[in-house]
């Protein structure tokens, strides 16, 4: 096969899996982090929390509690999930484990609160207003998780800064703050969904573009593949070819090229048809890339009936060496030939140079040298390999 028809069957690039698992799994790594990264935060929090709560909270019983919720429940319970979450474990359980901790905290805090005498109604709706919205900066993004974190943070806020007050008549908080205070930790749970949003939005944008950006790039392969590459044969074309003898020309190695001429082949045209011509040219085609030595040698065809190898680094010894076993592997192939001249099968007659490139001589010199051994060739009676300068 020739180097640009092997260019075009190389294997496509990757398929592109679902876009909605890749933003799962690119977002799993960094929502696994955050996921830590809050128990954590919890954890760590809590003994600063503690010390808050030993040295502001009054009332019988208040500092007991405070040990005992903090050093006895929320920082073990952290312990033992950070300690479950050494290998991954499912991404929802892991994200509902942190959100269930935070809020933990948060209870035991609005707990303590609500036990202090005199109760303060106003404190307690502050630490739960400001606790549910930093919940919210921490949790990483989702939909589920912050609707269902919200709700529960309400539910406890209500019932921990409400419960307390009722039936004292003289604890009561401004309607003002109370409406002000839901009203935040609302809004900060649908800034919360819109991010989540915004981040999936984005991610598949991205990934459209790349994906065009891939196609695009591999249209652009196949078809200079194809702009380099001779229709009938599958070879390389005189494009092609030209411009990797001007490559070869670049460099100091010598550079060899045989000239390859179907024998007789108008009278193989006229006799057999066009059509079977062409299929004539297509095996022989086959044969000369069957017979180079693989990536190193370049074969295409020339023009008509007329085909070149490019040989880099090559003499021209071994040029024509390798031009014999062309030859005699296409009249191995006994293919008949309807004219009835020669031995009645397809053979070729090839021509073989080889040249040290120099910035004096362009490489035109080399094809016409070819293209005289090949005539040589000819002139001796077809089907065989002559060197230029021999005959
Ligand atoms: P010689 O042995 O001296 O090379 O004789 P020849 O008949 O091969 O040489 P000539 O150059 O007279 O004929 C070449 C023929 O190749 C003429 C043309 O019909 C044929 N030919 C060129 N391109 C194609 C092609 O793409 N398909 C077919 N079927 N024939 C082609
Ligand atoms: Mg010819
Ligand atoms: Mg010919």
């Amino acid at each position: 096969m020739g180097h640009a028809a092997a260019a075009m069957a190389a294997p496509r690039g990757g398929v592109v899996p679902p876009a909605e698992g890749d933003f799962l799994s690119e977002s799993d790594a960094a929502g696994r982090q955050q996921v830590r990264f809050w128990i954590r935060t919890t954890l760590g929090m809590s003994f600063v929390f503690l010390a808050l709560d030993l040295s502001v909270l009054p009332g019988p019983g208040v500092r007991e509690a405070a040990l005992l919720g903090r050093l006895g429940l929320v920082v073990p319970l952290c312990a033992i999930a950070l300690w479950w979450m050494r290998r991954p474990r499912r991404r929802r359980l892991e994200a509902t484990a942190a959100a269930a901790l935070y809020t933990l905290s948060m209870t035991t805090t609005l707990v303590l609160l609500a036990g202090c005498t005199p109760f303060n109604p106003a404190r307690s709706l502050n630490v739960f207003a400001f606790g549910t919205i930093i919940g919210h900066f921490f949790m990483p993004n989702g939909f589920r998780l912050p609707i269902a974190y919200t709700a529960v943070s309400l539910l406890l806020g209500e019932v921990l800064t409400f419960g307390p007050a009722l039936g004292d008549p003289t604890l009561g908080v401004p309607a003002e703050d109370i409406v002000g205070s839901h009203t935040a930790v609302v809004l900060s749970m649908l800034a919360k969904l819109r991010a989540g949003r915004e981040a999936r939005r984005s991610f598949l944008l991205g990934l459209r573009l790349h994906e065009r950006a891939v196609a695009l790039t591999r249209s652009n392969e196949q078809l200079r593949a194809l702009s380099d590459t001779d229709a009938l044969t599958g070879l390389a074309n005189r494009r092609f070819f030209d411009a990797a003898l001007a490559r070869a020309w670049q460099g100091r190695g010598e550079v060899g090229l045989m000239m390859i001429d179907v024998d007789h082949f108008k009278l193989f045209n006229d006799t057999a048809g066009h059509p079977e011509g062409d299929r004539c040219l297509a095996t022989v085609a086959r044969a000369v890339s069957g017979h180079v030595r693989g990536h190193r040698d370049i074969p295409a065809r020339f023009g008509g009936e007329e085909f070149v190898v490019l040989l880099p680094n090559t003499g021209l010894e071994e040029a024509a060496e390798i031009a014999e076993r062309i030859r005699t592997a296409i009249a191995a192939l006994r293919v008949f030939h309807p004219g009835r001249v020669g031995e009645g099968f397809v053979s070729v007659s090839i021509g073989v140079a080889a040249m040290r490139p120099s910035a004096a001589t362009p490489p035109s010199a080399l094809v016409r040298a070819a293209d005289q051994a090949l005539y040589a060739a000819k002139a001796a009676g077809r089907n065989r390999v002559v060197p230029a300068g021999g005959g």
